[in-house]
């Protein structure tokens, strides 16, 4: 076994974090904490920095990080650094002590902190799929000039990853990521006006962020992920297929030339994901066992793109790249809580994202502050056709109003 793996953990406070860490508490020979990059939950913070005794803890902000430390202080643990923001962030990723990063923030703020992980020469565990749709061209390159692994937690990725080991590169025909298919796989079409963020939140297989949950019932989460797998496993977009397979057993599969296709199965636990990637290559003994027995049938179909337009939207981006992916990611992170806000319909999404893309200019963002001006941009544009849609939905509701009480 190689030695203890000290782990920066950017988004600490999170699911994934929070699952990471009870990782470490269950392989203490295997890994310990270095770094611990926290948000805006100091109480969190300070329970993980006080079990985990992490040399540096980075919060959102100066004032945050003011009230952790009065806290570490009067509980005789003065003595952990407390740093705050994006440079607080970095500082977590590329600290000396840390061996291995896990980045697992949500969105483009974890962006920052993962690439200058990687030019400093850390393997990543990746669970935030917004920096590889967002700056996957320029993070696989750093990482492939500095000879940095980058382990896929997202599980499908994990899965692929897991079957990419049974061949070459060059062997393989298809990755095929699997999709529940959301709770709307049945739901006549003409009734997806109607739908509600309640009816979108429920989740059949599961337990999720409230975004990446919508993004499931649109399919824009599978979008998301087959820009990630071309990035990932650098290989283009028609030669990712996606797969509606509606028990959540199967978490991917790899289709080589000669016909076999691997499939990778397990417990719908993230843990195991994570466990692969702090442990790869070594596979340590795991008490996360999955029942063949319980298993009574695999369903598999074809996604249907009338159905769900984000995920035809998804693989245009991905045909062309650059600034379309991280206009995709940030359009649907705007339309997705107006969404939630009820100011836009659920098909709203999909006509937001469209209208976005159409009038995104073809680029390739070279630098991190390129990505992030890009995203901005795309991110104002969504606002504003979101307001423009709220703004008739409005209008809508007072012509009704104003019908029926003639
Ligand atoms: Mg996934």
């Amino acid at each position: 076994m190689a030695g203890l793996k000290r782990l920066a953990i950017l988004g600490s406070t999170g699911s994934i974090g929070q699952s990471t860490l009870s990782i470490v508490e269950q392989y203490p020979e295997r890994f310990a904490v270095a770094t611990l990059a926290a948000g805006r939950n100091v109480k969190t913070a300070l329970e993980q920095a006080l079990r985990w005794r992490p040399e540096v803890v980075s919060v959102t902000t100066e004032e945050l990080a003011a009230e952790l430390k009065a806290g570490l202080t009067a509980a005789g643990a003065g003595g952990t650094e407390v740093v705050w923001g994006a440079a607080g962030t970095v500082e977590c990723a590329t600290r000396g002590t840390a061996d291995f990063v896990v980045s697992a923030i949500v969105g483009v703020a974890g962006l920052e902190a993962t690439h200058a992980a990687i030019l400093a020469g850390k393997p990543v565990g990746l669970a935030n799929k917004e920096c590889m749709v967002a700056a996957g061209e320029i993070l696989t390159r750093a990482a492939r000039e500095r000879g940095v692994p980058i382990l896929p937690i997202d599980s499908e990725h994990n899965a692929v990853h897991q079957c990419m080991r049974a061949g070459e590169r060059g062997e393989v025909r298809y990755v095929w990521l699997t999709a529940s298919g959301g709770p709307f796989r049945r739901l006549p079409l003409a009734e997806f006006a109607g739908i509600t963020p309640e009816q979108a939140l429920k989740h059949p297989t599961w337990v999720m962020g409230q975004r990446i949950t919508i993004d499931s019932a649109t399919m824009l989460n599978k979008g998301l992920e087959v820009i990630e797998a071309c990035r990932l496993f650098d290989v283009g977009p028609e030669r990712v297929r996606v797969t509606i397979h509606p028990q959540s057993t199967v978490h991917s599969l790899v289709e080589y030339v000669d016909g076999s296709i691997l499939a990778q199965i397990s417990v719908t636990d993230m843990r195991l994901p994570i466990l692969y990637a702090l442990a790869y290559p070594e596979r340590p003994d795991s008490t996360l066992r999955f029942d063949l027995a319980a298993l009574a049938h695999l369903d598999f179909e074809q996604p249907d793109m009338e159905r769900f337009p984000c995920l035809r939207l998804a693989y245009e981006a991905a045909a062309r790249g650059g600034a379309h992916c991280i206009a995709l990611n940030a359009a649907d992170e705007v339309a997705v809580e107006a969404f939630l806000e009820r100011r836009i319909s659920f098909p709203g999404i999909a006509d937001t994202i469209e209208r976005v893309l159409e009038q995104t200019s073809e680029r390739h963002p070279q630098t991190i502050a390129e990505v992030l001006a890009a995203d901005a941009e795309a991110r104002e544009l969504a606002r504003e056709l979101v307001g423009r849609a709220a703004g008739r939905v409005v209008d809508g509701q007072q012509a009704q109003k104003a019908h029926s009480t003639n």
